[in-house]
């Protein structure tokens, strides 16, 4: 299973979000073919419709974190035992203390996830308004117009 976006049945940049085995659009039936839009100066930019999504897992601050970080130690919301944060240089692990930034969905079912995330919306009104946009485009509310 993996996480992709459609930019073919919802507007750019975060597009429709879904999990899936293959890329392919279960709402407009899209797939991550090339597409060739012209748009830059050297003639054409390479796009696909349907993109594969690298998560961005949550890191919360804590005193019993496993994982140092200058004077403070942290851990990954939903993996808390969790040591170190790329095991190698070939491993891709993403994680920010920034909810804003997170993508993880195991991370944003967490307690600790949804208590960061609401003092953010609380803050940030462009978040917040982002949040209510995602959620209508999630749910077909708001369509791309054809063309
Ligand atoms: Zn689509
Ligand atoms: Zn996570």
């Amino acid at each position: 299973m993996a996480r992709y976006r459609c930019v073919k049945c919802a507007p750019r940049p975060r597009g429709f979000l879904f999990e899936s085995d293959k890329p392919e659009c279960p709402r407009c039936g899209a797939k991550n073919e090339l597409m060739l839009t012209p748009m830059t100066l050297s003639g054409f930019a390479r796009i696909t419709q349907v993109q594969e999504l690298v998560d961005v897992h949550l890191l919360v601050e804590d005193i019993a974190g496993p994982i140092p970080d200058g004077n403070v130690r942290k851990y990954v919301a939903c993996q808390k035992e969790r040591d170190e944060l790329a095991r190698n240089k070939f491993d891709q692990f993403h994680a920010s203390s920034d909810p804003r930034a997170v993508t993880c969905r195991s991370c944003m079912t967490t307690p600790a996830y949804e208590a960061i995330n609401k003092f953010f919306l609380s803050i940030d009104p462009f978040y917040r308004e982002r949040t209510e946009i995602d959620a209508k485009v999630q749910a077909g509310l708001v369509l791309k117009p054809k063309g």
